[in-house]
C-alpha cells in the first residue's frame, strides 16, 4: 500500500500543543442547520511536526519538476523559473493588496500592469493588450469572441475558422466553443501550412485562420507573409497561438507577420512556474481596429495616475474576475526586466541552438521527419524503435529511470510516434549531453532486449499502470 499520511498515524502523537483556554467551551450545532452537521466522528492522522515536515519533503521529491530534473517537454517551455520572481511576487504591498482596493492606493499594481501590457505590446508588436485571460486557451477563447463580434459588427456572416492539422487541440475546441466551424488543412511534405490548400479553402465565410508560429513541429512557417496577405485579401483575420514565442522573441514580431490578434503563454514564455494545471496567464494583444473589442478593464495611464478602464465601445465584456493572475503578472514582468531586451533576443537564440543541438546529435538514431533547421523545439519519431519492440511510450517511461522528464509523446498528430522535444535556452550543454547519451542507450537497450526497455521505470515510486484505468478510475482513497 502506498505510504499514506495516514499510515504513519500514532495515536496521541502532537506537532503542537496548545494551553487550555480561558474562555468557556460553547456548543455551535445550533447556528448550522441540521442537514449540515457532521455526526460521524472525523479520523484525522496523528503525528508529530517531524513527521509532517519528512513525509511531505519525501513526498515533494517522488515527482519530477522542472528545479530536479532536466524537463524537455515540447510546446509547454519548461525553462527555469528564476527565483527572483517568487521574491517579488511574495513582496507585501502585491500580496496584501485587495482587488477591491481604491485605484488611488493602489497605483503601484496598476503601474506594473500598464507597463507590462506595454511591454508586450513591444515583445509582439500589437496595438493594445489584455492581461485578463488566466490561460493560453482562455486567451484563444478571448481572441475568437473577438473575431465573432467584430464580423457581427461589421455585419458579415462568417462561419469558418482554418486551422492547420499540426494546431495543438486547443484551436479547435476554442473555435468550436465559439460556434465556429472548423475547416482542417493538412501540412505540405515540408511540415508547414499548404499554401495551395489553402486557397482552396478559404472564402467570403472564413472569419478567420488560427496559426501556431513557429508551428509544433518547431518549423517556421516561411510562407506566412504570403499566407497572411491571402487571408486578408478574403476579409479574414489571423489569429497567433503565442505558445511557440520562445523561439522568436527580439528576432521577429507577430505583427510583422501580419497577425491581427495574439495570445502569449507568460507561463511558458516568461518563466512562471507552471504544470498540473496552472496557474497562468494568457494575456491577448490585437491591432489599433480591434482594440475596442478587449476584455475589460484595460490598465490606462493619463500622464497623471494609472486607472482601470471599462469604458471599450465594442468590448466582449469580463472574461475573468477582476484583472487577471496578478501574481503571475509580477512574475512576468520580474522576468522581462531582469532579462531586458537584449536578453530576451538571447533567450530566443540560444533556445533554437539548444535545440538544433540535440536534433542534430540524435537524428541519426532516431528518425527525423522533416531534417531541417528547427525552431525551439523539433520532433523525432520512434517509428525504427517501435519496428524493435518498443513505442515511444516505452522510450518515454524509460527515460524516467534515468531522471529525466519524457517530453512530449503522440503530439503532434502528424507524426506516428512522436517525440517532441524542447530543450529551452536554460539547459546546459553537460544536460543536453546527458540527454543525447540517454536516448542512444535507451536505443542500445532496446537492440538487446526489448522485453526488458518495456519493464521500465523501475526507479519510480509508481512502476507502469494500466493507463486507460489509471485515467478514468484513479483510485484516490486511502484504504484500510
Ligand atoms: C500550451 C499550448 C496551448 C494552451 O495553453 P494553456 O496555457 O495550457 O491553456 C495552446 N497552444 C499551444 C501550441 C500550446 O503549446
Amino acid at each position: 500500500m502506498a505510504e499514506v499520511i495516514y499510515t504513519k498515524s500514532k495515536t496521541g502523537r502532537r506537532g503542537v500543543k496548545f494551553p487550555a483556554s480561558g474562555v468557556a467551551e460553547k456548543d455551535l450545532s445550533k447556528f448550522i442547520a441540521e442537514n449540515l452537521l457532521n455526526k460521524a466522528k472525523i479520523k484525522l492522522p496523528e503525528l508529530t511536526e517531524l513527521d509532517v515536515m519528512r513525509y511531505f519533503t519525501n513526498l515533494s521529491q517522488k515527482n519530477f519538476s522542472i528545479d530536479n530534473v532536466f524537463y524537455p517537454l515540447g510546446s509547454c517551455t519548461m525553462k527555469y523559473n528564476p527565483k527572483i520572481n517568487e521574491y517579488t511576487a511574495g513582496l507585501d504591498g502585491f500580496t496584501n493588496i485587495h482587488p477591491e482596493q481604491n485605484e488611488e492606493f493602489a497605483q503601484g499594481a496598476l503601474e506594473l500592469m500598464y507597463n507590462l501590457q506595454e511591454q508586450l505590446k513591444e515583445i509582439t508588436g500589437m496595438n493594445a493588450i489584455s492581461l485578463q485571460p488566466a490561460a493560453g486557451a482562455h486567451g484563444e477563447f478571448a481572441g475568437m469572441l473577438i473575431v465573432k463580434k467584430y464580423f457581427e459588427k461589421i455585419g458579415e456572416k462568417r462561419t469558418k475558422v482554418i486551422i492547420p492539422d499540426s494546431a495543438h487541440g486547443t484551436n479547435p475546441a476554442t473555435a468550436k466553443m465559439c460556434g465556429f466551424d472548423t475547416v482542417e488543412i493538412k501540412s505540405n511534405s515540408d511540415g508547414l501550412v499548404d499554401v495551395e490548400e489553402l486557397k482552396r479553402v478559404l472564402d467570403n465565410e472564413t472569419a478567420a485562420i488560427m496559426m501556431t508560429n513557429p508551428n509544433t513541429l518547431g518549423l517556421f512557417e516561411e510562407n506566412i507573409l504570403e499566407i497572411s496577405k491571402l487571408v486578408h485579401e478574403a476579409g479574414a483575420l489571423l489569429y497567433y497561438d503565442g505558445a511557440n514565442l520562445n523561439a522568436i522573441m527580439g528576432i521577429t514580431k507577430p505583427r510583422i507577420m501580419g497577425f491581427d490578434i495574439v495570445h502569449l503563454n507568460l507561463h511558458k514564455t516568461f518563466s512562471t512556474p507552471h504544470g498540473g494545471g496552472g496557474p497562468g496567464a494568457g494575456p491577448i494583444g490585437v491591432t489599433e481596429n480591434l482594440a475596442n473589442f478587449l476584455p475589460v478593464p484595460v490598465v490606462c495611464f493619463n500622464g497623471e495616475k494609472y486607472f482601470l478602464n471599462y469604458d471599450l465601445k465594442d468590448t466582449i465584456g469580463k472574461v475573468k474576475a477582476y484583472y487577471g493572475n496578478f501574481g503571475i503578472l509580477v512574475r512576468a514582468y520580474t522576468y522581462i526586466l531582469m532579462m531586458g531586451g537584449k536578453g530576451l533576443r538571447q533567450v530566443s537564440e540560444d533556445a533554437v541552438l539548444n535545440a538544433n543541438y540535440l536534433k542534430e546529435k540524435l537524428k541519426n538514431t532516431y528518425k527525423l521527419p522533416y531534417d531541417k533547421i528547427c525552431m525551439h523545439e523539433f520532433v523525432l519519431s520512434g517509428d525504427l524503435q517501435k519496428e524493435k519492440g518498443v513505442n515511444t511510450m516505452g522510450i518515454a517511461k524509460r527515460l524516467m529511470d534515468s531522471n529525466i522528464h519524457p517530453p512530449t509523446v503522440y503530439f503532434p498528430l502528424i507524426v506516428h510516434e512522436a517525440m517532441m522535444i524542447e530543450p529551452t535556452e536554460t539547459e546546459s550543454k553537460e544536460t543536453l549531453d546527458n540527454f543525447i547519451e540517454v536516448m542512444k542507450e535507451i536505443n542500445r537497450e532496446i537492440d538487446e532486449d526489448p522485453e526488458l526497455v518495456l519493464e521500465r521505470p523501475v526507479k519510480t515510486p509508481v512502476s507502469r499502470v494500466d493507463e486507460t484505468l489509471a485515467a478514468r478510475q484513479p483510485n484516490l482513497r486511502f484504504c484500510e
